[in-house]
């Protein structure tokens, strides 16, 4: 049976070794994940981290257009993470490469594995600010307003967008 095609986006974040390298790659394997049928980056974020340790992290949205359910492509996300030698010693730990589910279409869901939209996507300003640069109508200024306390730069850094 033919899947419908469903824009989603993901939340990626790294900050360990080479983090800028970390998340254009991701961004580019996310892009030829079978089932992911097109893909727009938004430019490279810097920030603090929040709730967790360590250096600097790197974040960038992407915006995917695709056949997968939203489990497969948590699972895709995931296999993509364990591909970065994602290690999880502690809650919050300082990672390779962290990729989030943060909406699905219209998706409301809450089940042990995943929930969308993703349960912190209006608490961080490393997601809403590059969220805004792909799909400015999903982030309203009252909603900017609430996190303008973390400083979150945005980089002159762009990954390859595929078609
Ligand atoms: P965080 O991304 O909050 O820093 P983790 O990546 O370690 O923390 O948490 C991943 C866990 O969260 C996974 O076990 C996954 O099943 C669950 N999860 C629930 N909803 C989502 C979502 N929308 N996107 C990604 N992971 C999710
Ligand atoms: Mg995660």
């Amino acid at each position: 049976m033919r899947r419908p095609v469903v824009t989603a986006f993901v939340g990626l974040g790294a900050n360990l070794g080479d983090a800028v390298q970390a998340v254009q790659s991701a961004l580019v394997d996310l892009a030829q994940v079978p089932g992911i049928r097109a893909l727009r980056a938004s430019n490279l974020y810097r920030s603090a981290p929040v709730d967790a340790t360590g250096p600097d992290f790197i974040n960038a949205v992407a915006e995917v257009r695709t056949t997968l359910s939203a489990p497969n492509l948590l699972a895709a996300l995931q296999n993509l993470e364990l591909a970065a030698g994602r290690q999880r010693p502690y809650r919050n730990a300082p990672r390779t490469l962290d990729l989030d589910l943060l909406l699905y279409g219209q998706a409301q869901m809450d089940s042990p594995h995943l929930t969308l939209p993703h349960p912190r996507w209006l608490e961080r300003a490393f997601v809403l600010c590059p969220l805004q640069e792909l799909a400015p109508q999903l982030v309203r200024a009252d909603m900017l307003a609430a996190v303008a306390d973390q400083a979150v730069e945005r980089m002159q850094l762009k990954a390859p967008s595929a078609p």
